[in-house]
Parts: C-alpha cells; sequence; structure tokens
C-alpha cells in the first residue's frame, strides 16, 4: 500500500504486469473491480477498477500473485 497525503483511496493497476487471474477481482468486498475487454501486450485481459466506492483495504494487492501489477494509494500521514 502506498500512503499520499490527500485523495480518495484507489487501486492502480499496470497493465502489462496483470495476468488477468481475477483474483482481486474475487478479493475486492465492495466489488469495484472486474476484468476488462482490454488486452495487454502479453494477451491478457487485464483488471480495472471501475472509478468509484475504493475503501483502500488493499485486499486486492495481498490477493494478487503478480509483483506491483496492482497498488493501493490511501490517504494518510506521509
Ligand atoms: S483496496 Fe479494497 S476496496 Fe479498493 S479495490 Fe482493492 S480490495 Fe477493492
Ligand atoms: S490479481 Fe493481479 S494479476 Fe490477477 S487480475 Fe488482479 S491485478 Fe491482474
Amino acid at each position: 500500500m502506498i500512503i499520499t497525503s490527500s485523495g480518495l483511496p484507489y487501486p492502480a493497476i499496470t497493465a502489462e504486469l496483470c495476468k488477468g487471474c481475477g483474483r482481486c477481482v474475487s478479493a475486492c468486498p465492495k466489488g469495484v473491480l472486474l476484468i476488462s475487454d482490454n488486452v495487454n501486450n502479453m494477451g491478457y485481459r487485464v483488471a480495472e477498477y471501475i472509478g468509484d466506492g475504493c475503501t483502500g483495504c488493499a485486499i486486492c494487492f495481498y490477493n494478487c500473485p503478480e509483483p506491483f501489477a496492482i497498488e493501493v494509494y490511501k490517504e494518510g500521514e506521509a
């Protein structure tokens, strides 16, 4: 998780590192992630944030098997 000084929490997905396994989608308690129709250079349909409703819990981060594919930004003391 990455702590920022302002703003709403949100997940940041690096499409080229995502393998579209869907673990983050299944794990997110708010249901704000999905597997999109966008395909990355490796041929995987990648995860995306719907753009609203993230609480910053970071469960998606802890369920992702791919290092650096998903990070969570959350307001706090930097
Ligand atoms: S931080 Fe929590 S609420 Fe936000 S996308 Fe990840 S699992 Fe969902
Ligand atoms: S868990 Fe990681 S690799 Fe799997 S779809 Fe989500 S971001 Fe992509």
